[in-house]
């Protein structure tokens, strides 16, 4: 999963972030300001994007409104300083899926990032289910058949995102956008990898893969 996360705190940009890419396991964009924002929002496919309301440049009602009017279709988290009714109000109708008053937990952001990306790709439960394949993006453990499966943190992502999408085709540079930040054309060998390591722990003692390809296309999830 690939988050945006436009605040122009340094500081408080940097926490969440890390707390984003460390618990979650997410890619993260950062912008500062909000014709940073806009700019990187509509350029990238996000699961989600965090938006602090006000910003310089551009303040974070009218990025929402200007982002939901360019039909970006990211679930979005934005964070107001005080409980102000109007512009929480204001921000729902213009497109927001949530809100989080500043100062906030850490442990809330990301559980609200979580629901959110879940909800945003139509899988209220989180756990996610494909065949006998188990996924809880909450603790971020896999089971096959009832069998502890162990993945490395890029193995657990690649198969994330997948059985988020079960059964479309998604392909390698989907994949990739969705994996990593803004650098993400340098890793484009690495998917292979990380695929071909997936099939190998998830089928093993199995009678059928999950993972197919379809050359030229992509990967499908499916049992
Ligand atoms: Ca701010």
């Amino acid at each position: 999963m690939r988050v945006l996360v436009i605040e122009d705190e340094p500081r408080l940009a940097e926490n969440v972030a890390r707390s984003l890419r460390e618990s979650a396991g997410y890619a993260v964009d950062v912008a500062h300001d909000g014709q940073e924002g806009l700019f990187m929002a509509e350029s990238n496919d996000y699961d989600a994007v965090l938006l602090d309301l006000m910003l310089p440049q551009m303040g974070g009602l009218q990025l929402l409104r200007r982002m939901r009017h360019a039909g970006q279709r990211a679930p979005v988290l934005v964070v107001t300083v005080r409980d102000e009714k109007e512009s929480v109000v204001a921000l729902l109708n213009a497109g927001a899926d949530d809100y989080l008053t500043k100062p906030f937990d850490l442990g809330e952001l990301l559980a609200r990032t979580k629901a959110l990306i879940r909800r945003g790709k139509g899988h209220p439960s989180p756990v996610l289910v494909v065949g006998d394949l188990e996924l809880n993006t909450v603790d971020r453990s896999v089971r096959r058949g009832g069998r502890p499966i162990s993945l490395t943190a890029m193995e657990y992502r690649v198969l994330e995102y997948l059985a988020h999408r079960p059964k479309a085709v998604v392909s390698k540079t989907e994949l990739l956008e969705h994996l990593y930040d803004y650098n993400w054309e340098k890793f484009s060998n690495v998917i292979e990898v990380y695929i071909s390591g997936l099939r190998r722990k998830l089928d093993d003692g199995s009678t059928h893969q999950l993972i197919h390809t379809l050359r030229g296309q992509g990967y499908i999830l499916q049992d």
